[in-house]
């Protein structure tokens, strides 16, 4: 790596991929935007050899709850016929199941704050929180979390559904669990929803288990979109949502949820939403680029366009199909996560890159591999009154 005293970054040797596949080799970054694609480098610009690496859109993590990440899988029975049954059987334990009782006495800002590192490990640099907002999430929070929008918890939960759609800002995404179930009511919650006057292309729905194919085709030619969450919806319901249709149309998003039900991060997800073998690898990656951006309609991110936010991950050279590499990937296989051109997390090779950008770094091991951590977010961690596990810091 060369030094450099702009502020421009130019990355090459690369495989530079969207979601429509290879764009081109080279990245140049600047004021923390994207700024030119396969151009040559000019006099100034910190120069990263990407060795062949994957540069690929910082993920969208389209439906989360920031501040269960501290809870392990929680359930009481093997199979549930619906959501609703489980948010009984956990609400009976609220006060008595040390399972819940434990990490819930943890603050709120601290389980919010090991919601934001799960994701920033994973290079999901956007996430989408389905519960109240706080206000340490406005600032210094380790990823950018999607606004504005409106959301409702369920048809069954969470108040006035018509009101909270209502009250959604003009142009916003509203989003809402539904149909996560297999049985009778959940089959009927889609219609419920539209006669609510609550079905339109800002609706996001997320699980969708219990959606018929008429309903999957009553939201595709709505224009909404569905939020597809397939390691909690094995974890409760022992299946998951029927989604090529959707994903087809460009409607469709995947979403981690949290600790309390799925498998783990984005990179889980995108493994457990593989192994469904509904979609190829090249359209699982569209479900948390593009058309997460699409459906959350948070604007210019999810997609290297120039002078979009450099919201970035670098991985490593992939062999064969870069698509087929991208489902393969865990959080310790990230050589670089960047934010607005900062860079957030990286390999111990990056570190010339954060002081070039000026951003302190911390020395920490994810799952075992040494990385360098933005110092802040690292001295954040280390007060924090719950960890992340698998990472160590120095
Ligand atoms: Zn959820």
């Amino acid at each position: 790596m060369l030094f450099g005293k702009s502020s421009a970054i130019f990355f090459h040797n690369a495989v530079v991929l969207n979601a429509d596949g290879i764009i081109g080799e080279s990245l140049r970054i600047e004021n923390g935007k994207f700024a030119a694609l396969d151009a040559a480098p000019r006099k100034n610009d910190f120069v990263v050899d990407c060795r062949g690496g994957l540069l690929a859109p910082g993920l969208i993590n389209a439906h989360e709850h920031l501040g269960v990440n501290n809870f392990g899988r929680l359930k009481y029975r093997d199979v549930y016929p619906n959501a609703h049954a489980w948010s009984l059987d956990i609400e009976a334990r609220f006060e008595t199941d040390p399972k819940i009782t434990a990490p819930r006495a943890v603050p709120i800002a601290d389980r919010l704050f090991i919601g934001g590192i799960k994701n920033l490990l994973a290079g999901a640099t956007t996430v989408c929180h389905h519960d109240p907002w706080h206000s340490s999430l406005n600032a210094n929070f380790p990823v950018r979390v999607a606004r504005p929008f409106g959301y409702c918890h369920s048809l069954q939960r969470g108040g006035d559904v018509r009101k909270s759609f209502r009250a959604t800002p003009r142009g916003a995404a509203w989003i809402i669990h539904l149909a996560e179930g297999t049985d009778d009511a959940s089959a009927r919650e889609l219609d419920q929803l539209d006669a609510l006057g609550c079905l339109e292309k800002n609706t996001g729905i997320v699980h969708g288990v219990g959606l018929t194919p008429r309903q999957r085709e009553k939201i595709i030619a709505r224009g909404a979109g569905l939020i597809w969450c397939p390691s909690s919806n094995f974890f409760l319901l022992n299946k998951t949502a029927n989604v090529s249709d959707l994903a087809r149309a460009g409607l469709l998003a995947l979403g981690t949820d949290s600790r309390l039900t799925g498998d783990g991060d984005i990179w889980d997800e995108l493994r457990a939403a593989n192994q469904t073998q509904q979609l190829t690898p090249r359209e699982l990656f569209g479900l948390v680029t593009t058309h997460a951006a699409r459906i959350l309609r948070v604007k210019k991110l999810g997609a290297l366009e120039m002078g979009a936010p450099a919201d970035l991950i670098l991985l490593p050279a992939p062999r064969g199909d870069p698509f087929a590499a991208l489902v393969q990937t865990r959080r310790s296989d990230l050589q670089m996560v960047m934010l607005g051109g900062k860079p957030r997390l990286g390999d111990l090779a990056m570190q010339e890159l954060f002081a070039a950008r000026g951003v302190e770094f911390a020395r920490v091991r994810v799952d075992g591999a040494a990385k360098l951590l933005d110092a802040h977010i690292a001295r954040r961690l280390k007060r924090n009154r719950v960890g992340e596990a698998g990472v160590k810091l120095d």
